[in-house]
């Protein structure tokens, strides 16, 4: 609505400004060029983009800063001419325009299509390339987060319910509402305890050196922190005792349990005194502290012994029925050079082997990897004539993504090309399988050769996933049932397991 009130015809204008318009727009205006920085192409026809100034590899930026001549920059093209009539890559310009790093990057994004529609703007920073409220939040404020402050990692790791953790957090923030913070406020004119009135009610004061606190931690310290414990300042003397896993003599509790469990029934009991008129012995909050404390020691998780088997029964390879072809695909990212390497093998009802491929798809992340691999999975697949075809991935987010309806106008080209290819006239399921009955995909994977950016067909499998296949078809086979009947036939219980959708012929 604004767009058209403000005739902004362009995409992704460098500036929204306008002489006369709404405070909305004004804001908008104001906060345009730090939304532009986050921002980036999701590469569709490719006519809107341009090859040197535009973001289209999300975690590269504008590629300007990736020549191997600075004059190239200067160059006005657009990454349509760096197509070959057939629609690919040209093979040798990238090598010749950028950087060996910036080449890997390169050859992650999908070659721009007539057929793919428009380039759209997405969001730079998710896998999903999908806006989202908390990283723009997290872009926008990390440069002046204090991440190094020690007392996070502390406070956040105490095994205590998540309020006392919140309430530590505030007493080491010096927020906690005592009257010291109300008169800092203008809420009040006295910054006096009102218990004792002899002091300000500062949080030191409130939780360790008014008459009441002082008796009780007196009467539970340990002999060797008694006299450190009362010299500290508010700075020290929480982190100090928030990580201090002395052992309680008679207790057995770690002392920061101890101390988190005092702190907070402390507090509790002044509130409850000074509002409610209502207080307590000093026996009944060391009780109440002490029982609380063992039941939070009591709860942590044994930090040995087995994972927990979430599916009992014994995975394999499911072959396709009558009629139907099936293909497994996988990706994995090399983790020394970040190179995706994607693999795929396609089997018929009697698990033999039909044809596989391995690719090298550049810098990227898994998402994105798994994703080429059912791009290039579908398309060989579609080549060979298959009518109906069973997709297997390992990739929970890739499948729950290309079976949305939406997935035509996804944000991710890979997911909106996959779903075009889809629409031809054949049949496809895409499902989830485990890792475990994907391994022969997976080890087709890891075969990609990483200097090799082609697709390497195999017509016979390789020597290392010979010993699979053959394994998978001597295990009795159970044929794969229709998609309406999945969900009652597999015993695993969890719905997931049988995201399948099935797309009909639409011409
Ligand atoms: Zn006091």
């Amino acid at each position: 609505m604004l767009r058209q009130k403000y005739r902004m015809t362009d995409i992704c204008p460098p500036s929204i400004t306008r002489s006369s318009c709404s405070s909305l727009w004004r804001a908008l205006s104001n906060g345009w060029s730090k939304f532009l920085q986050n921002i980036a192409w999701s590469v569709g026809n490719g006519t809107s983009i341009r090859l040197f100034d535009d973001v289209w590899i999300p975690s590269l930026g504008p590629l300007y800063a990736y020549t191997r001549e600075p004059h190239f920059a200067s160059l006005n093209i657009s990454i349509t001419d760096l197509v070959t009539e057939e629609g690919k890559w040209n093979n040798t310009a990238p090598e010749t325009l950028f950087t060996d790093q910036a080449v890997k990057h390169f050859h992650n994004i999908k070659c721009p299509n007539p057929l793919d529609g428009d380039d759209r703007c997405i969001w730079r920073w998710t896998p999903k390339q999908c806006f989202d409220l908390k990283n723009a939040y997290t872009k926008l404020a990390e440069s002046f987060w204090a991440l190094k402050q020690s007392i996070w990692p502390i406070i956040w790791h105490l095994t205590v319910p998540q309020r006392i953790q919140l309430f530590l957090w505030m007493a080491q923030q010096q927020k906690l509402m005592t009257n010291v913070e109300r008169c800092r406020r203008n809420l009040s004119n006295s910054p006096s305890c009102p218990i004792c009135c002899n002091h300000a009610e500062s949080i030191l004061h409130t939780l360790r050196d008014c008459d009441f606190p002082k008796q009780v931690w007196s009467k539970i310290l340990p002999e060797p922190l008694v006299h450190p414990f009362f010299s500290m300042n508010i700075n020290q003397w929480l982190p100090c005792n928030l990580s201090s896993n002395f052992l309680h003599h008679s207790l057995v509790i770690p002392w920061k349990l101890i101390f988190a469990s005092f702190v907070w029934k402390l507090w509790k009991c002044r509130n409850n005194y000074v509002f409610n008129n209502d207080g307590a012995s000093e026996a009944e909050i060391i009780h109440r502290s002490i029982a609380w404390a063992k039941c939070y020691h009591s709860n942590i998780p044994p930090l040995t012994g087995k994972p927990v088997q979430l599916l009992s029964t014994n995975p394999r390879w499911i072959a396709p029925k009558p009629g139907w072809f099936c293909i497994n695909v996988d990706g994995s990212i090399s983790a020394s050079s970040q190179l995706g390497k994607i693999g795929g093998l396609v089997r018929n009802t009697e698990g033999d082997w039909i044809v596989g491929f391995t690719k090298t798809t550049g810098i990227s992340n898994i998402l994105h990897t798994e994703l080429w691999a059912l791009y290039e999975g579908l398309k060989l697949s579609w080549d060979f004539g298959f009518e109906r075809l069973v997709v297997y991935s390992d990739c929970r987010q890739a499948v729950e993504l290309l079976n949305d309806h939406m997935a035509g106008s996804s944000s991710l080209s890979l997911v909106r090309a996959i779903d075009r290819i889809r629409r031809r006239s054949w049949i496809t399921e895409i499902t989830w399988t485990s890792r475990e009955v994907n391994r022969p995909a997976d080890r087709l994977a890891k075969l990609a050769d990483p200097l090799d950016f082609s697709l390497r067909i195999f017509n016979e499998p390789p020597l290392e996933v010979t010993l699979l296949v053959d394994n998978d078809k001597s295990t009795p086979l159970e044929r794969n049932p229709h998609p309406s009947q999945i969900k009652s036939s597999r015993p695993t219980g969890n719905p997931k397991n049988s995201l399948t959708l099935i797309l009909k012929k639409d011409s």
